[in-house]
């Protein structure tokens, strides 16, 4: 098996302990399902959510996402159109935020994990969730 370092981890959304099983169930452009986060690590078990109400932390980090595509777009509207009028700084914003969203979705809850959940990587970690649990979602 192929070992990945921390940020690849991040990248390719894995689990912290592990950094083999996905965090998440589909592709971020599913529109119907790009929010389902799987309720524990498909591979070692380790429970996403390290307590109640933990990504709700992340709409800080997707707070701060939504700021940069925000400044990004505007600025590269404001530069490429030679100051636009109004509806073209919307439109653009508009459009990016739309394209954009379900990444910063999920990478606001990857790095919330990554970076707050206290988990150190275990390539080792034992499968100790309950049978019962395999393949459910936060909020199940
Ligand atoms: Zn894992």
């Amino acid at each position: 098996m192929k070992k990945i370092n921390a940020l690849q981890a991040i990248i390719q959304a894995k689990c912290p302990r592990c950094r083999q099983g996905n965090m998440f169930i589909c592709s971020p452009y599913n529109l119907a399902k790009f929010t389902d986060t799987y309720k524990y690590c498909p591979r070692c078990g380790l429970k996403y959510e390290r307590e109640p109400g933990f990504f709700y932390g992340s709409m800080y980090i997707s707070y701060a996402f939504t700021v940069a595509i925000v400044l990004t777009f505007g600025l590269g509207a404001n530069i490429l159109g030679n100051d636009p009028p109004l509806w073209v700084y919307l439109t653009a914003i508009t459009v990016a935020l739309l394209i954009f969203s379900p990444l910063s979705f999920r990478y606001a809850r990857v790095l919330m994990l990554h970076l707050f959940g206290g988990v150190a990587y275990d390539p080792e970690a034992l499968d100790e969730r309950p049978v019962e649990s395999k393949n459910a979602k936060v909020g199940d």
